[in-house]
C-alpha cells in the first residue's frame, strides 16, 4: 500500500457551551479551530485524524508532514512514528501535533483489517465506565448541584477541575465528599496550578476525603518536585500528562518514584503508538495508566488498555451538557465501524473549510 495524497482542511465552529478553567488559564475558545488530516492510499482506503488547531496545524502538515508521507507505505507506522520524532527535533512540534499522523495511519490499518481499532490493538473490554470531569464552576453550591446532575445521569465517578486556590479547593473537595457519601469515586485535577507547598496542603486534604487520585498539581517540569510530593503523600499522584517525550520521559517519572499512576493519551503522547508504549511501560511496573481526555481515539485506547480504568468525559454548562455517546449507565460502548470511526462528510468539509491543502 502506498500514500498517494495528503489533504488537510481547517474549519471554524462556534462552541455549543462556553466555560472557564481555574484562575490563570483561558477558558473555552470563542471559536473552535480544527484541522482535519486526510491521508489517501492507492488501495482506496483513507485515514483521518483531527488536529486541534488551525493555521499552525495546516502549516506543519504542508511543510513537514505531507512531504514525509507521500510515497510511503502507511502500514509502516513504527518507521513513520520515528520519522515524526526526527522532524520534531528540527521543528519543535507542538505536542498535540506528535500523534496526528500516527492516528490517521492506525485508521488506515484498522480499515484494511476491517476491524474497529480497539480490537486490532488487542481488545480488552467492549465498554468502559466514564467519569464526569467538570469544568470550573463559580461556587461550592454550583459544584454540588452539578454533582447531583451527574449522579442523576448515572455517573458513579466525578473529577473536579476547581479554582486553583489550595485552601478553597481543599474545602470544596471535602464538601463534595460529604455531599455524595463514601461510595462515589472522586478525583481532583490541579491542572498544574500549584507550587510544591500548596500541592502538599491540598494533597493531605484529598487523602482525608478519600479521593481516588490526585492529578497534576504542578507543571511537570521538575521530576524532583513530584518525587518529593509522592514521598510525602499516601494518595496516588497521577502525573506525566502534559510532559514531553512520550515513554522516554514517563520512564523517568516511574523510575524516580515521581508518579504513582501515569497519564497516557493519543493527544500528548504521540498518537496511538506512543500512548500504547506508555501503557505497556506502566504495566511492566504494575502501575495504572489513565487515559486522558475524550474522543474516539481515546475510546479505542480505553477499550484496549487493561491497566486503564475509566473514560474521561468533560461535563460543562449548567444545566449540565453530557457527551451524547455516554449511555444511561455512564458507560461508553465500543464503536463497531472499522478504523477509528470518525464521522467525516468530505463534501461538507470541502464546503465549510476556511483553508485547505
Ligand atoms: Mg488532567
Amino acid at each position: 500500500m502506498k500514500i498517494i495524497a495528503v489533504h488537510a482542511y481547517t474549519t471554524k465552529t462556534q462552541p455549543k457551551v462556553s466555560f472557564v478553567w481555574r484562575k490563570g488559564l483561558p477558558g473555552s475558545d470563542p471559536v473552535i479551530e480544527q484541522t482535519w488530516l486526510r491521508i489517501v492510499t492507492d488501495a482506496g482506503i483513507e485515514g483521518w485524524s483531527c488536529a486541534v488547531r488551525g493555521p499552525i496545524a495546516l502549516d506543519l502538515i504542508e511543510r513537514r508532514l505531507k512531504p514525509m508521507l507521500l510515497g510511503k507505505n502507511p502500514l509502516m507506522k513504527e518507521l513513520l512514528w520515528h520519522e515524526v520524532w526526527e522532524l520534531d527535533r528540527l521543528e519543535e512540534f507542538p505536542i498535540y501535533m506528535m500523534g496526528v499522523v500516527d492516528a490517521a495511519l492506525w485508521d488506515i490499518t484498522a480499515k484494511a483489517a476491517n476491524l474497529p481499532l480497539y480490537q486490532l490493538l488487542g481488545g480488552y473490554r467492549d465498554s468502559i465506565e466514564a467519569y464526569a470531569s467538570t469544568v470550573t464552576y463559580s461556587t461550592t453550591e454550583e459544584f454540588l448541584d452539578v454533582a447531583d446532575q451527574c449522579l442523576a445521569r448515572g455517573f458513579k465517578a466525578i473529577k473536579l477541575h476547581a479554582w486553583g486556590d489550595a485552601r478553597k479547593d481543599a474545602a470544596l473537595c471535602q464538601a463534595l465528599r460529604k455531599h455524595v457519601g463514601p461510595e462515589i469515586a472522586l478525583m481532583y485535577d490541579g491542572s498544574a496550578g500549584f507550587d510544591p507547598y500548596e500541592s502538599l496542603y491540598l494533597g493531605r486534604a484529598l487523602e482525608d476525603a478519600d479521593y481516588l487520585w490526585y492529578e497534576e498539581p504542578m507543571r511537570e517540569f521538575s521530576i524532583n518536585a513530584y518525587k518529593r510530593l509522592c514521598e510525602q503523600l499516601d494518595i496516588p499522584v497521577l502525573a506525566a500528562e502534559t510532559s514531553d517525550g512520550c515513554h522516554y520521559n514517563v520512564a523517568d517519572f516511574i523510575m524516580q518514584g515521581a508518579a504513582d499512576m501515569v497519564r497516557t493519551s493519543w493527544f500528548y503522547k504521540g498518537g496511538i503508538t506512543g500512548a500504547l508504549r506508555v501503557a505497556h511501560l506502566a504495566d511492566s511496573f504494575q502501575l495504572s495508566v489513565e487515559v486522558h481526555g475524550m474522543g474516539v481515539e481515546n475510546i479505542h485506547l480505553c477499550l484496549a488498555i487493561r491497566n486503564n480504568h475509566y473514560y474521561e468525559t468533560l461535563v460543562m454548562g449548567n444545566p449540565v451538557v453530557f457527551e451524547s455517546r455516554i449511555g444511561p449507565d455512564a458507560h461508553v460502548r465500543a464503536p463497531e465501524a472499522p478504523g477509528l470511526g470518525h464521522d467525516v462528510d468530505l463534501q461538507t468539509l470541502e464546503k465549510v473549510a476556511v483553508a485547505k491543502l
